[in-house]
C-alpha cells in the first residue's frame, strides 16, 4: 500500500472524519461512482488511524506501523476483496480475480477479530471493497460483525453500487457520499501527476480519472488504436478491429462501445458530446447514417451482455458478433 494521501477533492471530508475521533461511526460506507478515489481515501484513512505519530491527521509514512502497511503486513489491518483464482483456458493457466467475496473470507475475519489487537490500546482497521461483491452468505456473516462490533475496530466499506447492497447492511453503516472532482480540480491534479493528455482523459473517463490511471495501460495510445475502427461505422473491418478492442478484456471493450454509442446518440440529437468532444465531425457523419431503433436495441444488448459477461471462453467470437451488430446499425438507412 503506497498511497497514504487522499485526493485534493477529498481533503475536507478526510479532515472531518479524522477529527471525529471517538464519535466516528464504527462502520463507514464510502460510496460513489467508480474512478473518483474512494479506495485511496479508505487506505489513507486506515494508514492515518494506525500511524503511531500522525502529522496533521495524516499518516507519517515513517513509523513502524506505516512501514508494515507499505509492506502489506500490518497485524492490525485487514483488506478484503475478491481473491484471485487459477483457471485453465485451453492449455494455458490463467489467474483471474473472482467476482465475489466469499463467506470463508468473512469467517476468517471473524476469527481474526476475536483475537485482541496487536497494540494493547491500538485500533484495528478492516477495509472491504467493493462491498457489493459479497454474496448473500458473506453479507449475512458481515452483518453479525457490524451488529456487534468488536472494540476499537473501524470498518471502512467501499461501494460503487450502493443500490446493490442489502438494506440490513445499509442500516448498520454510516453512509458517506464521496465527493467527485470538479473539472478544474481534476485537470489540475492530473497535470501535477504529469499525465499526458489530461483533457482527453478527463472527458473519456467521464470526470472520474482514477480508474483509468490504475491500469498500467497507456489508455490514450490504446484509444488511438481502436478509435479509427469505430469511426468507420458500417465499413468497420471486424476481423482487424477485434484483436485491438479485446486487448483490455471484454468489459473494457464493451465500455468503449457504450461510450462511443452514447456520443453517436447525443450527436443525433444535437446534444453536447460526453466522451469524445474531439470527434464531433466523425460522430456527425455516423449520426446521419444511423438507424436509431437499431442503435437503441444494440445499446440494450450491450447492457444485458455486460451483466452476464463472465464467460471466460470465446471472448473474441463474442466481440466479433457484437461488432457485426455495430455495423448493422449504420446500414441501409431508409430514405426519408
Ligand atoms: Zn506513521
Amino acid at each position: 500500500m503506497l498511497i497514504t494521501q487522499e485526493y485534493p477533492w477529498q481533503a475536507t471530508l478526510f479532515a472531518q472524519w479524522m477529527q471525529a475521533g471517538q464519535s466516528r461511526h464504527h462502520a463507514l460506507l464510502l460510496h460513489g461512482k467508480t474512478g473518483i478515489g474512494k479506495l485511496a481515501f479508505a487506505r489513507a484513512m486506515a494508514a492515518a488511524l494506525l500511524c503511531l505519530q500522525p502529522e496533521h491527521g495524516h499518516a507519517c509514512g515513517q513509523c513502524q506501523s506505516c512501514h508494515w502497511l507499505s509492506e502489506g503486513a500490518h497485524p492490525d489491518f485487514r483488506e478484503i476483496t475478491p481473491e484471485d483464482e487459477d483457471s485453465a483456458e485451453g492449455s494455458k493457466k490463467k489467474t483471474r480475480k473472482r467476482q465475489q467475496i466469499l463467506i470463508d473470507q468473512i469467517r476468517a475475519l471473524h476469527d481474526y477479530l476475536s483475537l485482541s489487537s496487536h497494540r494493547v490500546e491500538g485500533m484495528r482497521v478492516v477495509l472491504i471493497h467493493p462491498l457489493e461483491a459479497m454474496n448473500v452468505a458473506a453479507s449475512n456473516a458481515l452483518l453479525k460483525l457490524l451488529e456487534e462490533p468488536p472494540q476499537r475496530t473501524q470498518f471502512l466499506l467501499v461501494s460503487h453500487q450502493r443500490q446493490a447492497l442489502l438494506p440490513t447492511i445499509l442500516s448498520r453503516c454510516m453512509q458517506v457520499e464521496m465527493p467527485v472532482p470538479s473539472e478544474s480540480q481534476g485537470l489540475q491534479w492530473m497535470q501535477l501527476q504529469g499525465i499526458a493528455q489530461p483533457e482527453w482523459l478527463w472527458h473519456y473517463s467521464g470526470g472520474a480519472p482514477i480508474t483509468v490511471l490504475q491500469d498500467d495501460l497507456d489508455w490514450y495510445a490504446w484509444y488511438q488504436q481502436f478509435q479509427p475502427h469505430l469511426r468507420r461505422g458500417a465499413e468497420v473491418d471486424v476481423v482487424a478491429a477485434v484483436p485491438v478492442l479485446i486487448k483490455q478484456g471484454m468489459e473494457a471493450a464493451i465500455q468503449v462501445l457504450q461510450k462511443w454509442l452514447l456520443d453517436v446518440w447525443l450527436s443525433c440529437h444535437q446534444q453536447p458530446l460526453r466522451y469524445h468532444p474531439s470527434e464531433a465531425a466523425a460522430l456527425q457523419g455516423l449520426a446521419g447514417r444511423v438507424q436509431l431503433s437499431r442503435l437503441l436495441a444494440f445499446q440494450q444488448q450491450l447492457n444485458r451482455f455486460k451483466m452476464t459477461a463472465q464467460h471466460p471462453l470465446n471472448q473474441e467470437l463474442q466481440l466479433e458478433q457484437l461488432l457485426l451488430q455495430y455495423k448493422k446499425i449504420f446500414e441501409d438507412k431508409p430514405n426519408k
